[in-house]
């Protein structure tokens, strides 16, 4: 059974002291939360100190990006077992951001799931389809090449513990968010792309998140489509009383 997975991206955003309260507003909200995976992905600088104020909480702590190697000379990165050391459990990779700002490949991609799981950890892999290439009827096309790039050389046990978070570049932080059918529509192609790559039992079993100007007025709508388990959230993230509103939308899974 698939449960619901709300996860917040913090992308660049809060200092020390607003990330800390971030976190415990969310982990003292979330005690009364159940059948709802919970995460905040804050930047890499304050992880441990957002580990801290969630110790003991529902909410479980995210990175938002790794490097595929596991130490050595790679000035600026950080390695998954370092994520894994500060009490990370998930990591975002793939996100839109780092493909298209910092030309983040596939193939790139692939190798930091590799590792992101060898680690232990859950990562959240994004994929999703820019403007021009939905005008031009390409979003399942786009969306079965970054899946058999993204997630390539996965055995099923592997495949089974990864997350997927469909993201359409076009509705991250512009407020144009996709119709619940137009998600459900991706949504449904994935989990066929998952039987067809794997087997029913990962197809049934992998959650993917819908993830694109999600807020508490369209939280409900979306994640009560058949195959959307969820959100990656950004914006309405740094709010406590927005990422509860989302959460509050979020039903128990089927
Ligand atoms: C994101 O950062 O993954 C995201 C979906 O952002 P937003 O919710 O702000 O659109």
């Amino acid at each position: 059974m698939r449960r619901q997975f709300i996860a917040g991206n913090w992308k660049m955003n809060t200092n020390r002291a607003a990330a800390v309260a971030l976190a415990e507003g969310i982990a003292k909200a979330a005690a009364s939360v159940a059948n709802v995976d919970l995460a905040v992905c804050p930047p890499c600088c304050y992880l441990e100190a957002v580990g801290k104020a969630l110790a003991g909480s529902k909410v479980g702590l995210g990175a938002q990006n790794m490097y595929h190697e596991k130490e050595g000379a790679f000035t600026g990165e950080l390695s998954a077992g370092m994520l894994v050391d500060m009490g990370c459990k998930y990591v975002i990779l793939g996100h839109s951001e780092r493909r298209h700002i910092l030309g983040e490949t596939d193939a790139a991609i692939n190798k930091k799931v590799h590792a992101a799981l060898a680690a232990g950890l859950t990562p959240i892999v994004c994929v999703g389809e820019l403007l021009a290439e939905r005008e031009a009827g390409k979003t399942l096309g786009v969306i079965q090449c970054q899946f058999a790039g993204s997630l390539a050389g996965l055995a099923s046990e592997r495949m089974a513990k990864v997350v997927i978070a469909y993201e359409p570049v076009w509705a991250i932080g512009t407020g144009k968010v996709a119709t619940p059918q137009q998600a459900e529509e991706v949504h449904l192609a994935l989990r066929k792309i998952l039987a067809e790559h794997y087997d029913a039992s990962v197809a049934e079993g992998v959650v993917i998140q819908y993830g694109g100007s999600v807020k508490p007025e369209n939280a409900a709508e979306l994640l009560g489509q058949p195959n959307i388990d969820g959100a990656l959230v950004g914006g309405a993230s740094l709010k406590v009383d927005q990422f509860l509103g989302i959460i509050a939308g979020a039903k128990e899974n089927r």
